[in-house]
């Protein structure tokens, strides 16, 4: 039967991360993500899973790598992969991720195809139908393959509760219909139920209200510890700082982050209570590389440690973690001030975590955590799972795979690197 469709997943039935997706439709094939498992650390080889023409690229029933968001555990693999396979991925996500790379050494991610929200696209005998979807990575994207007699869908990476929630709802409203196969992430459906959260997580818009609160409440500086390429937290902050009468002082990464997703509808230099706070780090990465222009862009909206000392209570800032201590060395950051920890609560029980903690706790800093995950929640993936009504639903991203049949109807697990047909 050649147009039988087989699948198989080389990783991710087992763990949360590292994603990879092999299809299969008479002699041709297709890839979906190339993850980086997260257990991986940095400098870690990790080989590619083993998909015939991956890495050599002389395979020509391979017929391209398709990535559905620009997080590392989707697509950290592919520079190992021959240049001889098309990507197709989201412009902006790869336009994010290039943009990354200056401050944040990582792979390429160069699609020489572009995914767009319900345009499907023609690659052999495969119809991509690519849907934008609500996830803490921008421009992130669920898959649908159809192939005449079959129709494949996986979730990617996505939520239900961040700033495009309607994308969420809009699936659930009007889902594909006829679905052989839905494969669906649960990064929430924990290895047991103990490890599920056991109340419902909260929105952006309940961080945005929180941190709001926070500003207004705060004598002092206010310093949001969070991911640059986490653009719905950057709106979500900038919002915050707006209604407590903040200016939001964002580093260059986020500026070229900003920039990247050629939104004029995200806060980027030249909005309004928008300035730009340079750390040392990156000062030394514009002196060493000699791109003065990313300085020089912004000159006139460059907010200093010590006009924040003068005045700390007219700002906010947006940075990542690492660069709160010179803050409170330049005497900007002291015990009137507060740092809202806006990342996984995980990374907190890292050295850096600590580092930062033990550093406030010394300094009589403030510190809060406002956050709320980049992944649906249980009662979300159910309602999907009941919407889309697919003959077969498969677990991926997830270390609770084997728990899905108790949760939702039609639920099969599959093992890392079997094939199986629709
Ligand atoms: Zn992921
Ligand atoms: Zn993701």
């Amino acid at each position: 039967m050649t147009n039988e469709l087989k699948v198989r997943v080389h990783r991710g039935t087992q763990e949360i991360g590292g994603s990879c997706i092999e299809l299969q439709t008479g002699d041709a094939r297709l890839v979906l993500d190339v993850g980086r498992p997260l257990s991986a650390r940095r400098g870690d080889q990790v080989d590619l899973p083993d998909v015939p023409g991956l890495a050599s690229g002389d395979d020509p029933t391979l017929l391209g790598v398709v990535i559905s968001h620009g997080h590392l555990d989707h697509y950290g693999l592919l520079d190992q992969v021959s240049p001889n396979v098309p990507v197709i991925a989201g412009e902006a996500a790869a336009a994010i991720v290039e943009a990354a790379r200056f401050f944040s050494p990582g792979p390429a991610l160069r699609p020489a195809i572009h995914l767009r929200d319900r345009v499907p696209l023609q690659v052999g005998p495969f119809t991509i139908t690519p849907y934008l979807v609500d996830h803490s990575a921008f421009d992130a994207y669920a898959v649908q393959v159809d192939t005449g007699d079959h129709r494949f869908f996986y979730t990617g990476d996505l939520r239900g509760h961040g700033r495009k929630a309607a994308l969420f709802e809009q699936l659930i409203a009007e889902p594909p219909v006829d679905v052989d196969i839905l494969l669906m992430e649960g990064t929430h459906i924990g290895a047991s139920a103990a490890d599920e959260p056991t109340h419902a997580t909260g929105s952006e818009s309940d961080v945005e209200r929180a941190m709001a609160t926070t500003m207004r409440g705060t004598p002092g500086l206010v310093v949001a510890a969070g991911s640059a390429q986490n653009v719905d937290r950057l709106v979500t902050c900038y919002r915050a700082a707006r209604r407590a009468g903040r200016t939001l002082l964002i580093d260059l990464y986020g500026v070229a982050v900003a920039r990247a997703t050629g939104r004029g509808t995200i806060p980027q230099p030249g909005f309004p209570g928008l300035g730009v706070w340079v750390p040392r780090r990156q000062k030394v990465r514009v002196m060493q590389s000699g791109e003065f222009h990313r300085t020089r862009e912004v000159r006139g909206l460059r907010v200093f440690p010590e006009q924040i000392a003068a005045h700390p209570e007219r700002y906010a800032i947006y940075t990542a973690s690492s660069s709160i201590a010179e803050l409170v060395t330049a005497g900007a950051l002291d015990d009137s001030g507060t740092v809202i920890w806006s990342m996984w609560s995980g990374y907190l029980k890292e050295p850096s975590g600590q580092r930062l903690r033990s550093m406030c706790a010394t300094n009589g800093v403030a510190f809060e955590e406002h956050h709320t995950s980049g992944h649906a929640t249980v009662t979300d993936l159910q309602r999907l799972a009941d919407a889309f009504h697919a003959r077969a639903l498969v677990p991926i991203h997830t270390e609770g795979g084997f728990r899905y049949g108790g949760i939702f109807a039609n639920a099969e697990a599959h093992v890392d690197g079997d094939w199986w047909a629709a």
